[in-house]
């Protein structure tokens, strides 16, 4: 799950005026990491652009559907060529060829992705769609100049051992998420995703060659805070009690839920950075906090919930079934207009840019 928003098909715009609509939210987040991308690449990218290097290479993993994949690239591109201009007054010099690797997993919808995409005229880059999972090297040794990923890495390639098992210390229960409340769990979600970034490192610093950039953008805990604090914490356990309300109606049941957790896990920052530590082919050139230029305006019920919806929806159908959806976002619905989320009480999560440089 991604909390934040981003590449969602979220639709409507909101009621209230004291309230930020969707599309501006999204185009700030965008914009705003955007720019350090391009001032990160500019400074820090050292591989010889000043000899014909033949094509240059990016790749965004688990790019989903754009738009958001085709901005980042572009930022990309744009500041590659920034580079090669500024350290080089030769007009002569051959201008750069660019491939962009579009990766994502083989049931994402690349037709999407290709179809809305700007016109080949427009475009600087040949593209390539590339399905699998990125936990496993998805391209050749030595092949990609950047890489780029965001909002990606704390999906799990698998629910965490034991999470389902009703025997186990370490099920989760009525939840269906770690919100760090129950200690086994969290430790067995930590294992996963201890096992998911080694691998996801791992096939990177085989596919991106040496003086090569890997950027990594997504969200995680501050040190010390759990989960449930959070409003996305919130928001997804009154998801869960919305589930547990429909099975004392009859309309699934307690077992179904006790079976159900979302695979995903939202380290602290310091977890993660020890994770990145463990592989010892990238150097971290950068790794920051960076603030949503947005993030202390209030977030209406109906945004957070046409964003939750739809980053949920296709892996609440798969368990429940297809007729669960419509009534259990009412129900989230009337139980937040009820119970509105206090932003104020929360605690923040914080929003990550991470720059490695391969050795
Ligand atoms: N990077 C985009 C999309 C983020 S949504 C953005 O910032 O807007 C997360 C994407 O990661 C989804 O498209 C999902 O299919 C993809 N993803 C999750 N696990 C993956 C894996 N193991 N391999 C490749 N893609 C994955």
């Amino acid at each position: 799950m991604s909390t934040f928003p981003r590449s969602y098909p979220m639709s409507g715009g909101d009621d209230q005026h004291s309230y930020i609509n969707n599309s501006s939210y999204q185009i700030a987040a965008i914009n705003s990491v955007g720019e350090k991308t391009k001032q990160c690449i500019i400074e820090k990218l050292d591989l010889p652009l000043n000899s014909d290097p033949g094509t240059f290479r990016i790749a965004d993993y688990g790019c989903s559907t754009g738009p958001n994949t085709f901005h980042v690239v572009q930022s990309i591109i744009d500041a590659v060529k920034f580079k090669q201009l500024e350290y080089n007054n030769e007009k002569s010099l051959m201008p750069l060829e660019f491939q962009v690797f579009f990766n994502d997993q083989p049931n994402n919808d690349f037709n999407t992705l290709f179809t809305t995409q700007p016109p080949s005229s427009e475009l600087e880059y040949f593209s390539a769609g590339v399905p699998g999972s990125f936990h496993g090297q998805v391209l050749p040794r030595n092949t990609v100049h950047i890489g780029h990923t965001s909002y990606t890495t704390h999906w799990l390639s698998n629910v965490p051992e034991h999470v389902d098992d009703k025997n186990s210390p370490a099920w989760n229960k009525n939840y269906i998420q770690c919100n760090n409340s129950i200690e086994e769990v969290t430790k067995s979600y930590k294992v996963q995703f201890t096992k998911d970034m080694k691998l996801f490192l791992e096939a990177r610093a085989e596919e991106i060659v040496p003086g090569g950039l890997m950027i990594v953008l997504g969200q995680c805990l501050p040190d010390g805070v759990p989960l449930f604090k959070t409003y996305q914490g919130i928001l997804v356990d009154t998801i869960g009690d919305c589930l547990m309300d429909m099975a004392k109606s009859g309309l699934t049941s307690e077992e179904k839920i006790g079976l159900f957790t979302l695979p995903a896990y939202f380290p602290q920052f310091s977890e993660l950075k020890t994770e990145i530590e463990k592989n010892r082919s990238f150097t971290i050139e950068t790794m920051e906090s960076v603030s949503h230029p947005l993030e202390d305006i209030p977030l209406s019920n109906q945004f957070l919930i046409s964003m939750f919806r739809a980053i949920l929806s296709t892996i609440i159908k798969e368990h429940f079934g297809e007729d669960v959806i419509d009534e259990l976002f009412d129900r989230v619905a009337k139980k937040l207009a009820k119970y509105p989320i206090d932003f104020k009480v929360c605690e923040k999560n914080v929003t990550y840019f991470i720059l490695l440089k391969r050795k």
